[in-house]
Protein backbone atom coordinates (compact mmCIF):
# COMPACT_ATOMS: atom_id res chain seq x y z
CA UNK A 1 0.00 0.00 0.00
CA UNK A 2 3.17 2.06 0.86
CA UNK A 3 4.45 5.03 -1.90
CA UNK A 4 7.42 4.69 0.34
CA UNK A 5 10.80 4.07 -1.61
CA UNK A 6 9.16 4.30 -5.17
CA UNK A 7 10.45 5.94 -7.71
CA UNK A 8 9.19 7.63 -10.85
CA UNK A 9 10.41 10.31 -12.63
CA UNK A 10 7.30 12.02 -13.37
CA UNK A 11 3.38 10.33 -12.97
CA UNK A 12 -0.39 11.07 -13.88
CA UNK A 13 -2.71 11.98 -11.19
CA UNK A 14 -4.80 14.50 -9.84
CA UNK A 15 -3.75 17.02 -7.45
CA UNK A 16 -5.22 18.02 -3.94
CA UNK A 17 -4.31 21.88 -4.36
CA UNK A 18 -6.13 22.67 -7.70
CA UNK A 19 -7.99 19.43 -8.36
CA UNK A 20 -6.89 18.88 -11.83
CA UNK A 21 -5.63 15.67 -13.27
CA UNK A 22 -1.99 16.59 -14.53
CA UNK A 23 1.52 15.42 -14.54
CA UNK A 24 3.33 15.62 -11.45
CA UNK A 25 7.71 15.51 -11.78
CA UNK A 26 9.60 14.19 -8.98
CA UNK A 27 11.25 17.18 -7.15
CA UNK A 28 13.04 15.85 -4.49
CA UNK A 29 13.70 12.01 -3.89
CA UNK A 30 13.01 10.79 -0.45
CA UNK A 31 15.42 8.85 1.52
CA UNK A 32 12.76 7.96 3.89
CA UNK A 33 9.07 8.30 3.35
CA UNK A 34 7.38 9.69 0.36
CA UNK A 35 8.55 11.42 -2.53
CA UNK A 36 8.09 14.90 -3.29
CA UNK A 37 6.57 15.66 -6.75
CA UNK A 38 6.01 19.54 -8.07
CA UNK A 39 2.46 19.63 -10.23
CA UNK A 40 2.40 20.98 -13.47
CA UNK A 41 -0.50 23.40 -13.60
CA UNK A 42 -0.43 24.67 -9.99
CA UNK A 43 3.04 24.20 -9.46
CA UNK A 44 3.07 23.35 -5.72
CA UNK A 45 4.45 20.49 -4.13
CA UNK A 46 2.50 17.15 -4.02
CA UNK A 47 3.20 13.68 -2.37
CA UNK A 48 1.25 10.86 -3.13
CA UNK A 49 -1.57 9.82 -0.76
CA UNK A 50 -0.92 6.88 1.34
CA UNK A 51 -4.65 5.32 0.44
CA UNK A 52 -4.55 5.57 -3.22
CA UNK A 53 -2.51 6.73 -6.44
CA UNK A 54 -3.51 10.61 -6.41
CA UNK A 55 -1.48 13.10 -4.88
CA UNK A 56 -1.72 14.71 -1.61
CA UNK A 57 -1.10 18.33 -0.78
CA UNK A 58 3.03 18.69 -0.15
CA UNK A 59 4.89 20.73 1.86
CA UNK A 60 3.43 24.18 1.47
CA UNK A 61 6.02 27.12 0.87
CA UNK A 62 4.01 29.82 1.24
CA UNK A 63 3.45 28.43 5.09
CA UNK A 64 4.65 30.30 8.03
CA UNK A 65 7.91 28.37 9.02
CA UNK A 66 6.90 26.22 11.16
CA UNK A 67 4.49 24.76 8.89
CA UNK A 68 6.21 24.92 6.07
CA UNK A 69 7.79 21.24 5.93
CA UNK A 70 4.83 19.11 6.64
CA UNK A 71 2.96 17.16 3.64
CA UNK A 72 -0.14 15.96 4.12
CA UNK A 73 -1.02 12.52 4.96
CA UNK A 74 -4.34 11.95 2.40
CA UNK A 75 -5.22 13.15 -1.10
CA UNK A 76 -8.54 15.20 -0.81
CA UNK A 77 -10.42 13.05 -1.59
CA UNK A 78 -9.61 10.91 1.16
CA UNK A 79 -9.17 13.32 3.74
CA UNK A 80 -13.12 14.02 3.09
CA UNK A 81 -12.25 18.06 1.74
CA UNK A 82 -13.83 16.99 -1.74
CA UNK A 83 -16.00 14.16 -2.43
CA UNK A 84 -14.64 12.79 -5.47
CA UNK A 85 -11.81 14.36 -7.95
CA UNK A 86 -13.70 13.15 -10.59
CA UNK A 87 -16.64 15.21 -10.98
CA UNK A 88 -19.10 17.16 -13.72
CA UNK A 89 -16.64 19.56 -15.81
CA UNK A 90 -19.64 22.30 -15.27
CA UNK A 91 -23.23 22.55 -13.58
CA UNK A 92 -26.34 23.55 -15.43
CA UNK A 93 -26.67 26.09 -12.98
CA UNK A 94 -25.08 27.16 -9.39
CA UNK A 95 -28.15 25.72 -7.72
CA UNK A 96 -27.37 22.40 -8.99
CA UNK A 97 -24.24 22.32 -6.76
CA UNK A 98 -25.83 19.40 -4.25
CA UNK A 99 -24.53 17.53 -7.49
CA UNK A 100 -20.66 17.71 -6.59
CA UNK A 101 -20.67 16.90 -3.07
CA UNK A 102 -23.05 13.73 -3.32
CA UNK A 103 -21.39 10.29 -2.54
CA UNK A 104 -22.66 7.32 -4.92
CA UNK A 105 -21.54 4.75 -2.78
CA UNK A 106 -20.35 4.60 0.45
CA UNK A 107 -16.73 3.64 1.09
CA UNK A 108 -16.30 1.65 2.98
CA UNK A 109 -12.17 1.19 3.16
CA UNK A 110 -11.83 4.82 3.03
CA UNK A 111 -14.52 4.81 6.82
CA UNK A 112 -11.88 2.10 8.05
CA UNK A 113 -8.77 3.81 7.30
CA UNK A 114 -10.37 7.45 9.27
CA UNK A 115 -10.97 5.05 11.83
CA UNK A 116 -7.40 3.89 12.18
CA UNK A 117 -6.12 7.45 11.31
CA UNK A 118 -8.02 9.20 14.22
CA UNK A 119 -7.65 6.12 16.76
CA UNK A 120 -3.93 6.54 16.48
CA UNK A 121 -3.57 10.78 16.90
CA UNK A 122 -6.28 10.14 19.91
CA UNK A 123 -3.15 8.07 21.30
CA UNK A 124 -0.49 10.37 19.92
CA UNK A 125 -2.54 13.37 21.88
CA UNK A 126 -2.91 11.10 25.41
CA UNK A 127 0.53 10.74 25.14
CA UNK A 128 1.59 14.34 24.78
CA UNK A 129 -0.66 14.79 27.59
CA UNK A 130 1.10 12.55 30.04
CA UNK A 131 4.41 13.97 29.00
CA UNK A 132 3.32 17.57 29.33
CA UNK A 133 2.63 17.50 32.93
CA UNK A 134 -1.03 17.72 31.94
CA UNK A 135 -0.83 21.35 31.40
CA UNK A 136 -2.41 23.61 28.76
CA UNK A 137 -0.45 22.81 25.54
CA UNK A 138 -1.00 19.30 26.14
CA UNK A 139 -5.24 20.15 26.01
CA UNK A 140 -4.62 22.22 23.25
CA UNK A 141 -2.93 19.57 21.37
CA UNK A 142 -5.51 16.75 22.18
CA UNK A 143 -7.89 19.30 20.45
CA UNK A 144 -5.51 19.37 17.53
CA UNK A 145 -5.35 15.94 17.45
CA UNK A 146 -8.97 15.10 17.19
CA UNK A 147 -9.60 17.13 14.43
CA UNK A 148 -11.83 19.39 16.09
CA UNK A 149 -9.87 22.31 15.18
CA UNK A 150 -9.78 21.68 11.59
CA UNK A 151 -6.86 23.17 9.66
CA UNK A 152 -3.68 25.65 10.39
CA UNK A 153 -4.21 28.65 8.18
CA UNK A 154 -1.56 27.23 5.87
CA UNK A 155 -4.39 24.40 5.60
CA UNK A 156 -2.69 21.64 7.44
CA UNK A 157 -5.27 19.30 8.93
CA UNK A 158 -3.78 20.02 12.71
CA UNK A 159 -4.53 16.33 13.12
CA UNK A 160 -1.87 15.44 10.74
CA UNK A 161 0.55 17.42 12.56
CA UNK A 162 2.44 15.44 15.66
CA UNK A 163 5.00 17.06 18.40
CA UNK A 164 5.77 20.27 18.71
CA UNK A 165 4.01 21.42 15.45
CA UNK A 166 0.92 19.89 16.47
CA UNK A 167 1.09 21.37 19.73
CA UNK A 168 1.95 25.17 18.71
CA UNK A 169 -0.74 24.64 15.89
CA UNK A 170 -3.41 23.93 18.23
CA UNK A 171 -2.90 26.43 20.27
CA UNK A 172 -2.78 29.08 17.52
CA UNK A 173 -6.36 27.88 16.23
CA UNK A 174 -7.53 28.31 19.27
CA UNK A 175 -5.71 31.57 19.49
CA UNK A 176 -3.45 30.75 22.45
CA UNK A 177 0.11 31.20 23.27
CA UNK A 178 2.18 29.53 26.22
CA UNK A 179 1.50 32.59 28.22
CA UNK A 180 -2.25 32.16 27.70
CA UNK A 181 -1.62 28.89 28.64
CA UNK A 182 -3.33 27.89 31.91
CA UNK A 183 -6.75 29.98 30.17
CA UNK A 184 -6.74 27.63 27.66
CA UNK A 185 -7.25 23.88 29.93
CA UNK A 186 -10.22 26.47 32.16
CA UNK A 187 -11.99 27.11 28.29
CA UNK A 188 -10.87 23.77 26.15
CA UNK A 189 -11.94 21.05 29.38
CA UNK A 190 -15.77 21.63 28.67
CA UNK A 191 -15.11 20.90 24.65
CA UNK A 192 -12.94 17.83 24.83
CA UNK A 193 -16.40 15.39 26.03
CA UNK A 194 -17.57 17.02 22.85
CA UNK A 195 -14.51 16.49 20.55
CA UNK A 196 -14.31 12.54 21.55
CA UNK A 197 -18.02 12.35 21.43
CA UNK A 198 -19.86 14.02 18.23
CA UNK A 199 -17.57 16.18 16.57
CA UNK A 200 -15.20 13.45 15.91
CA UNK A 201 -17.17 11.55 13.56
CA UNK A 202 -18.46 15.07 12.47
CA UNK A 203 -14.97 16.05 11.70
CA UNK A 204 -13.67 13.19 9.48
CA UNK A 205 -16.95 13.19 7.48
CA UNK A 206 -17.48 16.47 7.68
CA UNK A 207 -20.93 16.81 5.74
CA UNK A 208 -23.04 19.84 6.42
CA UNK A 209 -26.43 18.35 4.99
CA UNK A 210 -27.93 22.03 5.21
CA UNK A 211 -25.10 23.40 2.49
CA UNK A 212 -27.66 24.80 -0.50
CA UNK A 213 -27.66 27.44 -3.24
CA UNK A 214 -30.58 28.64 -3.84
CA UNK A 215 -32.09 31.49 -6.45
CA UNK A 216 -34.12 34.36 -4.38
CA UNK A 217 -34.58 36.69 -8.06
CA UNK A 218 -35.11 35.88 -11.68
CA UNK A 219 -32.81 37.89 -13.60
CA UNK A 220 -32.08 37.37 -17.63
CA UNK A 221 -29.70 34.83 -17.76
CA UNK A 222 -25.80 35.68 -18.34
CA UNK A 223 -26.27 38.16 -15.99
CA UNK A 224 -23.67 38.58 -13.13
CA UNK A 225 -24.60 36.46 -9.98
CA UNK A 226 -24.54 37.70 -6.16
CA UNK A 227 -24.32 35.61 -3.36
CA UNK A 228 -25.30 36.52 0.08
CA UNK A 229 -24.28 34.20 3.31
CA UNK A 230 -25.76 34.78 6.81
CA UNK A 231 -24.10 34.86 10.04
CA UNK A 232 -26.73 33.58 12.12
CA UNK A 233 -30.51 32.73 11.58
CA UNK A 234 -33.42 34.19 13.05
CA UNK A 235 -35.89 31.89 13.77
CA UNK A 236 -39.27 33.94 12.27
CA UNK A 237 -36.93 34.18 8.80
CA UNK A 238 -36.37 32.60 5.72
CA UNK A 239 -32.57 33.75 5.75
CA UNK A 240 -32.46 36.14 2.86
CA UNK A 241 -35.52 38.54 2.60
CA UNK A 242 -33.87 40.86 5.10
CA UNK A 243 -30.82 41.22 2.39
CA UNK A 244 -33.20 40.78 -0.97
CA UNK A 245 -35.12 44.24 0.39
CA UNK A 246 -32.58 45.99 0.91
CA UNK A 247 -30.68 45.05 -2.42
CA UNK A 248 -33.79 46.41 -4.41
CA UNK A 249 -32.44 49.81 -3.03
CA UNK A 250 -29.01 49.43 -4.70
CA UNK A 251 -28.15 50.03 -8.07
CA UNK A 252 -26.26 46.22 -8.36
CA UNK A 253 -28.31 44.33 -10.97
CA UNK A 254 -27.45 40.82 -10.57
CA UNK A 255 -29.26 37.18 -10.23
CA UNK A 256 -29.52 36.84 -6.03
CA UNK A 257 -28.96 33.86 -4.85
CA UNK A 258 -29.13 32.84 -1.10
CA UNK A 259 -26.07 30.31 0.29
CA UNK A 260 -27.36 28.11 3.17
CA UNK A 261 -24.21 26.49 5.56
CA UNK A 262 -24.48 24.77 8.51
CA UNK A 263 -27.78 26.43 9.54
CA UNK A 264 -28.01 24.33 12.71
CA UNK A 265 -25.43 26.22 14.47
CA UNK A 266 -26.38 29.28 13.00
CA UNK A 267 -30.05 28.81 14.42
CA UNK A 268 -28.52 28.34 18.04
CA UNK A 269 -26.53 31.57 17.70
CA UNK A 270 -29.42 33.56 16.61
CA UNK A 271 -31.61 32.42 19.49
CA UNK A 272 -28.74 32.91 21.52
CA UNK A 273 -28.82 36.46 20.22
CA UNK A 274 -31.98 37.21 21.18
CA UNK A 275 -32.45 35.43 24.42
CA UNK A 276 -29.42 36.14 26.01
CA UNK A 277 -28.05 32.88 28.54
CA UNK A 278 -28.16 31.57 31.75
CA UNK A 279 -25.88 33.11 34.55
CA UNK A 280 -23.84 29.73 34.58
CA UNK A 281 -22.55 30.78 30.92
CA UNK A 282 -21.71 34.48 32.56
CA UNK A 283 -20.24 33.41 35.17
CA UNK A 284 -17.41 30.98 33.28
CA UNK A 285 -16.98 34.19 30.54
CA UNK A 286 -15.89 35.96 34.29
CA UNK A 287 -13.66 33.30 35.17
CA UNK A 288 -11.99 32.85 32.00
CA UNK A 289 -11.18 36.70 31.82
CA UNK A 290 -10.15 37.30 35.53
CA UNK A 291 -7.85 34.02 34.35
CA UNK A 292 -6.41 36.63 31.48
CA UNK A 293 -6.04 39.28 34.26
CA UNK A 294 -7.92 40.90 32.27
CA UNK A 295 -9.85 43.05 34.98
CA UNK A 296 -10.54 46.21 32.48
CA UNK A 297 -12.55 44.38 30.31
CA UNK A 298 -15.22 42.56 32.97
CA UNK A 299 -16.07 46.79 33.16
CA UNK A 300 -16.11 47.06 29.44
CA UNK A 301 -18.19 44.12 28.59
CA UNK A 302 -21.59 44.94 30.62
CA UNK A 303 -24.97 43.38 29.67
CA UNK A 304 -22.77 42.28 26.23
CA UNK A 305 -21.38 39.62 28.28
CA UNK A 306 -24.93 37.84 28.58
CA UNK A 307 -25.14 37.87 25.01
CA UNK A 308 -21.98 36.29 24.38
CA UNK A 309 -21.12 34.00 26.53
CA UNK A 310 -23.06 31.42 24.54
CA UNK A 311 -19.35 30.60 23.10
CA UNK A 312 -18.78 28.59 26.56
CA UNK A 313 -22.18 26.71 26.75
CA UNK A 314 -22.71 22.97 25.82
CA UNK A 315 -22.77 22.48 21.93
CA UNK A 316 -20.93 25.95 21.37
CA UNK A 317 -22.57 26.66 18.16
CA UNK A 318 -20.01 29.85 17.39
CA UNK A 319 -17.17 27.22 17.15
CA UNK A 320 -18.67 24.90 15.76
CA UNK A 321 -19.88 27.17 12.92
CA UNK A 322 -16.32 28.84 13.06
CA UNK A 323 -15.19 25.43 11.80
CA UNK A 324 -18.19 24.42 9.51
CA UNK A 325 -16.82 27.72 7.87
CA UNK A 326 -13.53 25.83 6.58
CA UNK A 327 -16.07 23.22 4.72
CA UNK A 328 -18.69 25.48 3.46
CA UNK A 329 -15.97 27.90 1.95
CA UNK A 330 -14.48 24.65 0.18
CA UNK A 331 -18.07 23.47 -1.18
CA UNK A 332 -18.56 27.40 -1.96
CA UNK A 333 -15.74 27.76 -3.72
CA UNK A 334 -16.22 24.65 -5.76
CA UNK A 335 -19.38 25.47 -6.60
CA UNK A 336 -18.07 28.82 -8.52
CA UNK A 337 -15.74 27.17 -9.73
CA UNK A 338 -18.16 24.50 -11.73
CA UNK A 339 -21.24 27.19 -12.32
CA UNK A 340 -21.90 28.51 -15.40
CA UNK A 341 -21.93 32.27 -14.12
CA UNK A 342 -18.96 34.18 -15.58
CA UNK A 343 -18.95 36.56 -12.51
CA UNK A 344 -19.90 36.80 -9.14
CA UNK A 345 -20.42 39.52 -6.31
CA UNK A 346 -20.33 37.89 -2.90
CA UNK A 347 -21.66 39.55 0.34
CA UNK A 348 -21.71 37.89 3.67
CA UNK A 349 -22.19 39.09 7.33
CA UNK A 350 -20.67 37.76 10.32
CA UNK A 351 -19.60 34.25 10.15
CA UNK A 352 -20.47 34.73 6.36
CA UNK A 353 -17.68 36.25 5.69
CA UNK A 354 -15.38 33.54 7.53
CA UNK A 355 -17.22 31.14 4.81
CA UNK A 356 -15.97 33.71 1.73
CA UNK A 357 -12.66 33.91 3.09
CA UNK A 358 -11.90 30.18 2.68
CA UNK A 359 -14.07 30.15 -0.67
CA UNK A 360 -11.14 32.92 -2.33
CA UNK A 361 -8.17 30.70 -0.41
CA UNK A 362 -9.57 27.88 -2.12
CA UNK A 363 -10.38 29.64 -5.40
CA UNK A 364 -6.68 30.70 -5.12
CA UNK A 365 -5.09 27.23 -4.98
CA UNK A 366 -7.29 26.25 -8.07
CA UNK A 367 -6.29 29.54 -9.82
CA UNK A 368 -10.05 30.36 -10.39
CA UNK A 369 -10.63 34.05 -11.15
CA UNK A 370 -14.55 34.42 -10.94
CA UNK A 371 -15.56 36.51 -8.32
CA UNK A 372 -15.87 40.63 -9.25
CA UNK A 373 -16.48 42.08 -5.67
CA UNK A 374 -16.49 41.30 -2.22
CA UNK A 375 -18.59 43.09 0.79
CA UNK A 376 -17.73 41.84 4.08
CA UNK A 377 -20.04 43.41 6.93
CA UNK A 378 -19.00 42.64 10.05
CA UNK A 379 -16.74 39.77 9.35
CA UNK A 380 -15.29 36.90 11.94
CA UNK A 381 -12.37 37.25 10.81
CA UNK A 382 -8.78 37.99 11.80
CA UNK A 383 -7.33 40.13 10.44
CA UNK A 384 -3.74 40.07 10.58
CA UNK A 385 -2.53 37.29 8.22
CA UNK A 386 -1.11 38.98 5.63
CA UNK A 387 0.06 35.83 3.39
CA UNK A 388 -3.71 34.81 3.93
CA UNK A 389 -5.38 38.02 2.46
CA UNK A 390 -2.70 38.95 0.21
CA UNK A 391 -3.84 35.17 -1.87
CA UNK A 392 -7.44 36.07 -0.96
CA UNK A 393 -7.22 39.37 -2.62
CA UNK A 394 -5.12 37.34 -5.52
CA UNK A 395 -8.58 35.63 -6.60
CA UNK A 396 -10.66 38.77 -6.56
CA UNK A 397 -10.59 40.43 -9.89
CA UNK A 398 -12.42 43.27 -8.21
CA UNK A 399 -11.88 44.62 -4.73
CA UNK A 400 -12.67 43.08 -1.57
CA UNK A 401 -15.12 45.89 0.77
CA UNK A 402 -14.17 45.51 4.35
CA UNK A 403 -17.16 46.89 6.10
CA UNK A 404 -16.14 47.48 9.87
CA UNK A 405 -17.92 49.38 12.99
CA UNK A 406 -16.31 50.19 16.25
CA UNK A 407 -19.88 49.90 17.55
CA UNK A 408 -20.07 46.08 16.45
CA UNK A 409 -19.01 44.92 20.49
CA UNK A 410 -21.10 41.69 20.25
CA UNK A 411 -18.58 40.33 17.31
CA UNK A 412 -15.73 41.83 19.23
CA UNK A 413 -16.27 40.06 22.52
CA UNK A 414 -17.53 36.69 20.59
CA UNK A 415 -14.56 36.21 18.23
CA UNK A 416 -11.83 37.64 20.56
CA UNK A 417 -12.80 35.78 23.16
CA UNK A 418 -12.86 32.15 21.60
CA UNK A 419 -9.69 33.68 19.87
CA UNK A 420 -8.27 34.43 23.96
CA UNK A 421 -7.78 38.13 23.19
CA UNK A 422 -5.52 37.77 20.57
CA UNK A 423 -6.95 38.19 17.39
CA UNK A 424 -9.21 40.97 16.73
CA UNK A 425 -12.19 40.52 13.63
CA UNK A 426 -12.30 42.69 10.36
CA UNK A 427 -15.69 43.71 11.06
CA UNK A 428 -14.19 45.58 14.50
CA UNK A 429 -10.91 46.85 12.59
CA UNK A 430 -9.75 47.00 9.22
CA UNK A 431 -7.76 44.52 7.62
CA UNK A 432 -3.97 45.05 8.68
CA UNK A 433 -1.41 44.70 5.61
CA UNK A 434 -2.62 47.31 3.11
CA UNK A 435 -3.37 45.26 -0.15
CA UNK A 436 -4.08 46.65 -3.87
CA UNK A 437 -7.66 45.17 -3.81
CA UNK A 438 -8.48 45.69 -0.44
CA UNK A 439 -10.57 48.86 1.17
CA UNK A 440 -11.72 49.03 4.44
CA UNK A 441 -14.55 51.08 4.98
CA UNK A 442 -15.35 52.31 8.83
CA UNK A 443 -18.97 52.56 9.33
CA UNK A 444 -18.91 53.28 13.46
CA UNK A 445 -21.11 56.33 12.11
CA UNK A 446 -23.87 54.11 10.56
CA UNK A 447 -23.84 50.58 12.26
CA UNK A 448 -23.92 50.30 15.84
CA UNK A 449 -24.79 46.88 16.67
CA UNK A 450 -23.58 43.01 14.72
CA UNK A 451 -27.73 42.62 14.57
CA UNK A 452 -28.02 45.47 12.42
CA UNK A 453 -25.32 45.36 9.59
CA UNK A 454 -28.15 43.59 6.75
CA UNK A 455 -30.50 46.75 7.72
CA UNK A 456 -27.89 49.04 6.32
CA UNK A 457 -27.26 46.93 3.05
CA UNK A 458 -28.65 49.71 0.87
CA UNK A 459 -26.27 52.81 2.13
CA UNK A 460 -23.43 50.71 2.57
CA UNK A 461 -23.61 49.97 -1.27
CA UNK A 462 -23.68 53.34 -1.76
CA UNK A 463 -20.98 54.40 0.23
CA UNK A 464 -18.86 51.91 -1.72
CA UNK A 465 -20.01 52.90 -5.28
CA UNK A 466 -19.32 56.67 -4.16
CA UNK A 467 -15.70 55.52 -3.96
CA UNK A 468 -15.66 56.47 -0.20
CA UNK A 469 -13.10 54.94 1.39
CA UNK A 470 -10.55 54.82 4.41
CA UNK A 471 -7.21 56.24 3.26
CA UNK A 472 -4.06 53.93 4.05
CA UNK A 473 -3.18 56.57 7.07
CA UNK A 474 -6.34 56.39 8.77
CA UNK A 475 -5.54 52.18 8.85
CA UNK A 476 -2.43 52.77 9.96
CA UNK A 477 -3.86 55.34 12.70
CA UNK A 478 -6.52 52.42 13.68
CA UNK A 479 -3.82 49.55 13.93
CA UNK A 480 -2.25 51.28 16.39
CA UNK A 481 -5.40 51.57 18.54
ZN1 LIG B 1 -1.82 21.23 -8.80
ZN1 LIG C 1 -6.20 9.30 -1.69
Amino acid sequence: MSKEGMQSHSLHAFCSWCLQHTEHSLAVPARLGRDHYKCHFCQRRTVPCRLCDHMAKGPDTQASPLFRRYARQLCAEHDGSINAFERPERLPDITKCERLFRRHRPHYLRLAKYTAYVGSGSLAAAGLMLGHDGGAPAVAALLGSTGLLGLTDAGIAISSLSGEALRDASLAAIGGSQAAGKAVIASASGVIGGAYGGNLAYKYHHDDPSFCIRQLSEVPSGKSACLFLNGFLREQDSGFSDWQEQHAHTNRGAALYGVTWSSKSLRSLGFAFGKGVSGHGLQAVLNRAVLLGRRGLLRRLGPMATLTSCYLLAGNPWHVAMVNARTAGRKLADAIAHSPQPSFTLAGHSLGCRVIYFALLELANRRVCKVDDVIFLGGAVGRANAAGWERAAGSVRGTIHNCFSRQDHVLKYLYTSSNLFLSKPIGYSPIIPPIDRIKNHDLTHLVDSHMTWKSHYAAISRIIEAGSSQTDAGARHNEAT
